[in-house]
């Protein structure tokens, strides 16, 4: 048997090693740490998890596919992107996760939420495994046929790679209904198979499900919420912070208001505004959804209650909750020291990885709750998993129904996450707890299926 510092000892070597088979991706470094720095107290636990070759085989991915996307703008000129598409693990069922449109993607970036999805997929309890894609295409400022164009362009390659049993992508930052249609559209057409199941978040008239947009924002809420629960407090009369202000941030702000609470802040890439009466829900969507605007027009049409801080961060405003929403790495130490400052109560990541190590640290050493994305966020792919079980059976399900579902998902994510941190002598460590318990369901299945 041995000793965790033992196992932890021969996790940093493999974490050395990651570093150098895969240069100049931070971002997957990052993710590979936060993951392994946690895993020592059950394979030290386990010796079945210590076979050579098993974690190994978690860190590299199974597939990765890179492509060139050319297609041509409204002036005719031609632009070439960059593809991805990597299928990090199937052992739970076919790669599961979005798809990235932004100009900061690039392989490693891929990567890292690819290999987050594994282990919130594996939490869900649901049979999908883990994957990630995208391009470095910027929609900002593009027209509808231009974005048309683009995931013609990008589909005419990624439809090899997918399917309903194999790879079954979705959305993220830069893709949402609009451009799902346009993907699905491409994929029908190439391929001839109406094959609902090989894309999640689409239309409600053509395969969509009923609560798919709402998911992962309302599905981080109810985790702030059951966190809350667990030290004697409710959602009632909290003040949250909010950061981004696209399809997560948004229905993170519905649910926060509908249970009770005061969601003051959005933001874009262009700064943050403060609502003190607590964000209009229909305005910043008219100017988000419909007008595809910038959080400024907030301010200005919303009159004195609000004000646009230009390059801000939402974390200076005082509040009881944080719940970060925009992109990974937007929450660092000062931040959280000035979160901390001012009395924060729980953070919960609504992002992939908003939060720095140093940043987690803190807020853990303050006594903060604190729920990590592939936890706090596994709502939205639950909610996919659900749309791919609707269209197998070629039914939909009430809006009730889904939610009734997600509340039961999010509730038992958070169950598993405390007891087995618990279990592992880390209670109340949420970030210990999400990656063991995603860790054993994976690792089980790898091992029951031999080495592949
Ligand atoms: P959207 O594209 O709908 O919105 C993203 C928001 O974040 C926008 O307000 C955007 O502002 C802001 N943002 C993005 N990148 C940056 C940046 N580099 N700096 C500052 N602001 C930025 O994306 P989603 O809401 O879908 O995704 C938000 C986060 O949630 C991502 O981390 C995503 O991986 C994660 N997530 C999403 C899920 C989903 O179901 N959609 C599921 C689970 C996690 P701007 O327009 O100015 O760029």
């Amino acid at each position: 048997m041995t000793t965790r510092s033992e196992t932890q000892t021969t996790l940093d070597h493999l974490l050395t090693e990651i570093e150098h088979r895969n240069p100049a991706q931070p971002e997957f470094h990052q993710a590979a740490h936060e993951v392994l720095e946690t895993l020592a107290p059950v394979v030290a636990a386990r010796p079945e998890y210590a076979e050579p070759g098993l974690i190994e085989r978690l860190v590299e991915p199974e597939r990765q596919v890179m492509f060139r996307v050319p297609w041509q703008d409204d002036q005719g000129r031609v632009r070439v992107n960059r593809g991805f598409r990597v299928e990090f693990n199937s052992a739970l069922g076919p790669y599961k996760g979005g798809l990235r449109f932004h100009p900061s993607v690039n392989l490693g970036v891929i990567k890292f939420l690819g290999f987050e999805q594994i282990f919130k997929n594996a939490l869900t309890g649901l049979g999908i495994g883990g994957g990630k894609g995208g391009s470095d295409f910027d929609p900002h400022g593009r027209s509808d046929a231009e974005v048309m164009r683009f995931c013609q362009a990008f589909m005419t390659e990624l439809y090899r790679h997918i399917g309903e049993h194999t790879d079954v992508p979705a959305g993220d930052i830069g893709v949402g209904g609009r451009e799902i249609g346009y993907l699905f559209g491409q994929y029908r057409r190439i391929t001839n198979r109406w094959e609902a199941g090989v894309l999640t978040g689409k239309g409600q008239g053509w395969g969509g499900s009923l609560i798919r947009p709402e998911a992962t924002g309302y599905g981080n809420v109810l985790f702030a919420a059951a966190m809350l629960r667990e030290r004697g407090e409710d959602l009632q009369g909290q003040t949250a912070v909010v950061s981004g202000s696209g399809n997560v941030a948004i229905y993170t702000i519905e649910k926060l208001t509908a249970l009770g609470a005061n969601a003051v802040t959005c933001s874009d890439s262009s700064g943050y505004v403060v609502d003190e009466k607590g964000i209009d829900l229909d305005l910043l969507k008219q100017i988000k959804e419909v007008e595809r605007g910038r959080v400024d027009a907030y301010a200005e049409r919303r009159g004195a209650s609000a004000r646009f801080v230009p390059g801000g961060r939402v974390w200076e405003v005082p509040a009881d909750l944080a719940l970060p929403s925009a992109t990974q790495n937007e929450l660092d130490e000062n931040d959280a020291a000035t979160l901390i400052r001012n009395g924060v109560k729980a953070v919960s990541e609504g992002a992939n990885m908003p939060t720095t190590p140093e940043a987690v640290h803190l807020l853990q050493q303050a006594g903060v709750a604190f729920g990590p994305g592939k936890a706090a966020n596994a709502g939205g792919v639950a909610v996919s998993a659900l749309e791919m079980a609707q269209n197998h059976a070629r039914t939909s399900w009430t809006a009730a129904r889904v939610e009734e579902e997600l509340a039961d998902i999010m509730t038992s994510i958070h169950t598993t996450c405390h007891e087995t941190a618990e279990r592992y002598g880390t209670p109340g460590d949420y970030v210990t707890g999400a990656n063991i318990a995603g860790f054993e369901r994976v690792a089980d299945a790898m091992l029951a299926q031999g080495v592949i």
